[in-house]
């Protein structure tokens, strides 16, 4: 399927994503004022299987409320969209889904209505890791936004503008991929992603007080590597624990896991993805597909209801 037939839910309607539009004066086109949520489908054999829909939609009412927009539509409702819209697709496969609620309208920064929303899925494929996956990082020279500016907690399309600049700096730079600092100097997360550490025995993450988006995948990994006995560290990051650090990975909806393979030029342990890097990616695939049979409630069926 090409791009230009490809169904979206637009207020209401299933319609091909070309036809849907917002007007060039609205508060989401002009502000960045949409709230959204990015999840993923995967294909288990006979059915796509949502994962962790009710997380995603818990926090995409919290980024409501923080914006001060009504989202006119339940989760429940959002669930039922969001399976109308895949079957309008035929899709069978891993998808990608983006849930996004926008204020419309032709008014400002400050305007809190019209509210409405889309849900566009894609086909995306899960990531395939290999020994030979190489991401070259770079601690970025931009600070990560912060609670008291644009709280970081919030899934708010502007927000993804401080990203954008550390992202670009690190492409000029000739490096892959930004981690961004925290305005107090520890380490924060990447340009659309979480981050983890491995140091000895230890998997470490920035705690969700130091500037990060409340990432469910990295909620996800600490369950799951908790329950193959890792010991899991939430808590501040200073920036060169990133360079003596042992292994090193990205994690997010999108990013799966990401190994990152060395850090301003040091490498990260052998400049290879680590071996619980490669564990913890293997265990995750296994729980968004259910072949890991213990985290059923994190998966939403699509067809088989
Ligand atoms: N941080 C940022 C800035 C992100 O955009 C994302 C992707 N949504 C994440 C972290 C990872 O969040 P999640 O695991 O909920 O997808």
């Amino acid at each position: 399927m090409n791009s230009e037939e490809r169904l979206i839910w637009f207020k209401g309607e299933i319609l091909p994503v070309t036809q849907a539009k917002v007007p060039v004066m609205s508060p989401m086109a002009q502000f960045g004022l949409n709230v959204f949520e990015g999840l993923r489908g995967y294909w288990d054999g006979q059915d796509i299987q949502i994962f962790r829909f009710h997380e995603h939609m818990n926090r995409l009412m919290e980024s409501c409320r923080l914006v001060g927009i009504t989202c006119p539509y339940s989760a429940d409702d959002i669930a039922g969209f969001s399976r109308d819209v895949l079957s309008a697709n035929k899709y069978r496969c891993d998808v990608a889904l983006r849930t996004t609620v926008f204020v419309e309208g032709e008014g400002s920064w400050s305007s809190s209505e019209p509210v409405d929303m889309f849900i566009a899925p894609i086909a995306k494929q899960r990531n395939k890791l290999d020994e030979k996956t190489q991401n070259n990082a770079c601690v970025s020279t931009w600070t990560r936004i912060n609670d008291n500016t644009m709280p970081p907690r919030v899934k708010l399309g502007a927000n993804y503008l401080n990203g954008r600049y550390a992202h670009l700096e690190a492409k000029r730079n000739g490096y892959d991929l930004p981690i961004l600092l925290d305005c107090r100097g520890s380490v924060a997360e990447g340009a659309g992603a979480c981050l983890f550490l491995r140091r000895g025995n230890h998997l470490i993450t920035p705690d969700s007080n130091s500037s990060i988006l409340e990432s469910i995948t990295r909620d996800t990994l600490i369950t799951i590597a908790r329950k193959m006995g890792i010991v899991v560290e939430t808590r501040k990051v200073d920036r060169t624990e990133l360079y003596v650090a042992d292994e090193l990975f990205f994690c997010g909806s999108a990013a799966e896991i990401t190994p990152l393979t060395s850090i301003d030029k040091f490498p990260v342990g052998d400049g290879v993805p680590g071996t619980l890097t490669l564990k913890l990616h293997d265990a995750y695939l296994r729980a968004v597909d259910g072949r890991e049979q213990g985290f059923n409630n994190w998966r939403m069926p699509v067809y088989n209801i």
